[in-house]
This record gives C-alpha cells, structure tokens and sequence, in this order.
C-alpha cells in the first residue's frame, strides 16, 4: 500500500496531490487529527469541527452508494450520459466518483480505477 505522505508536496494535502495519487490508482483523502472526520477532498478545515490539524490518509477502496445521479446532458469534455455517485467508503469517509454500472443507493462498489481527462482525474467506482 502507497504512503500518502508520498503524495504531498506542500505542508498540507492539495487537489493536485490528490490527482496525482489518483493517476497512480491511489484513493487518497484526509483525516481529523482531532475527530477523526474523514474527507475525499483536500480542505483547509474539518467540515465536521473546524480543526485545521488535518493529515493526508491512502483512502478504503471499498464502500457503498450513498446517494446517485444521471448526468444526461454531460460537459465537454465527458461524454454522456454517465453517473456520478457520493460514495461512503468503508471507514465513513465520502467521496464524489463516477460509477461504471447500474446502481442504487446502499449498494456495494469498489474502486476500479480513474477517468483521465484534460481536466482532473476522478476516481471510478463500480
Ligand atoms: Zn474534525
């Protein structure tokens, strides 16, 4: 398993450290030092306590579907449809992914890999 310090490259985790874990199929996110609050996204605070005592974390590939939607009329540069979904991921943490399969809320998906395009990659559920 990669260490997600190897990621990180400023003094706290970045979207471009994420992007590049995620070209090398790695989840990363971060966590609370103070509550333990997990994240997919890489934030100045805890969206749970505020605390700015973050640390970058290699994220669980397994969750579920917490919440699902159809994108019928996609960006330029993705085509469409497809689906996004908010998935929890075993260890409470929620990420935003783009899903390979026909789901619904509450089922069971695993990391498969990353959407690269001229934008930022994004993780793939399914
Ligand atoms: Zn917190």
């Amino acid at each position: 398993m990669s260490d997600a310090a190897d990621y990180v490259q400023g003094e706290r985790l970045s979207d471009d450290d994420i992007a590049r874990a995620l070209r090398d199929g790695v989840l990363l996110g971060q966590e609370c030092a103070d509550c333990g609050h997990g994240t997919g996204t890489a934030a100045a605070a805890c969206s749970h306590c505020g605390s700015r005592d973050t640390t970058a974390v290699v994220l669980p590939e397994d969750g579920e579907i917490y919440t699902e939607t159809r994108i019928n009329v996609p960006p330029p540069a993705f085509e469409g449809p497809y689906t996004v979904a908010i998935v929890e991921l075993s260890d409470g943490t929620r990420l935003t992914a783009h899903i390979e399969s026909d789901v619904s809320v509450g089922d069971a998906v695993s990391f498969q890999g990353t959407i690269a395009e001229d934008i930022r990659p994004a993780p793939v559920f399914g």
